[in-house]
């Protein structure tokens, strides 16, 4: 991904997109002293910009950092990478980091880098699997306890049950993986919050110990616009055998249909689509 024409916004300036380098020595790559976002462009806006700004900056407070920047210039700089870029359908990812003044596991002393990129990327999964849906496996791997892990930061080093995660799924020929929580409640996916459709309800994993997600509060508004009933709570696996139909959101994922989780199969439903048709018009119509 390094080797790109394009411009990279690091620590307020625009810099060639392979010049955009850091050293070996940083702290954010051995202790994972690091927090990101991931933003999706729609016909050239970046769709709810200032909640994943303030969300960033959270992260970052999570981890016991504060960013150099102030909201606002992190949201000129994104807006200025995709004029600059001409991105109509995009992705946008800012990045903090503790950089590599001191090679201790403490904290102190080291400055904090901010970087944004932006790249066309128009879906994340083919058409086909949005039209037909996912299939999931259980994760052996688990969200972890919030005296454990800053849970509740979109912080790097909480990726690496992800990336695991999701490498054994794919091994096993899911297309992703679920994950439980460390009291075996069900959690979320890789990159994506959990709704699952009973009776024509929506059932999903209170956000206790995983990300609140930006299009999972967006889903549930639609929800409620849409006048569909929208519970939160502890779920336990077994209450994916009293679902209809699954579905996942995120930045990325959009409104996902689920096909099946663990070979068993899900419709993909009236409840998803309408849902799924809502977010993309919200999304688009929001220009
Ligand atoms: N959970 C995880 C682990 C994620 O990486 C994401 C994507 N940011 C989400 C949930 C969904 O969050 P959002 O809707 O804000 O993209």
């Amino acid at each position: 991904f390094d080797d790109r024409d394009g411009l990279i916004w690091l620590d307020g300036a625009f810099v060639p997109w392979r010049e955009a380098r850091l050293h070996v020595l940083t702290h954010g790559l051995h202790y994972g002293g690091g927090v990101f976002e991931g933003m999706r462009v729609y016909g050239g806006r970046i769709f709810r910009l200032a909640e994943h700004s303030r969300r960033l900056a959270a992260s970052a407070r999570e981890l016991g950092f504060a960013l150099p920047f102030e909201p606002a210039e992190l949201d000129r700089a994104a807006e200025e990478l995709v004029e600059r870029a001409g991105i109509a359908d995009g992705y946008v990812r800012p990045v903090a980091w503790r950089g590599s003044e001191q090679l201790s596991v403490s904290g102190a002393g080291t400055s904090v880098h901010v970087a944004v990129a932006a790249w066309e990327w128009p879906n994340v999964f083919s058409s086909a699997a949005q039209e037909r849906g996912i299939a999931l496996g259980t994760s052996k791997w688990r969200r972890p306890a919030p005296d454990t892990a800053p849970v509740r930061a979109k912080a790097a080093s909480l990726y690496n049950i992800c990336t695991l995660a999701r490498d054994a799924a794919e091994a096993d020929g899911y297309d992703d993986a679920l994950l439980l929580d460390y009291r075996g409640y069900l959690a979320e996916a890789t990159g994506a919050n959990l709704f699952l459709v009973v009776d024509g309800a929506l059932h999903t994993p209170l956000a206790d110990v995983f990300l609140d997600g930006i299009t999972r509060q967006t889903v549930i508004a639609l929800a409620g616009e849409a006048g569909i009933a929208v519970h939160e709570g502890h779920l336990p696996p077994e209450a994916l055998e009293r679902a209809q139909e699954v579905f996942l959101t995120g930045t990325a994922y959009e409104v996902q249909p689920v096909r099946a989780v663990d070979g068993r199969p899900y419709e993909v439903g009236p409840v998803t689509r309408a849902l799924a048709d809502a977010y993309a018009r919200l999304v688009r119509g929001a220009l």
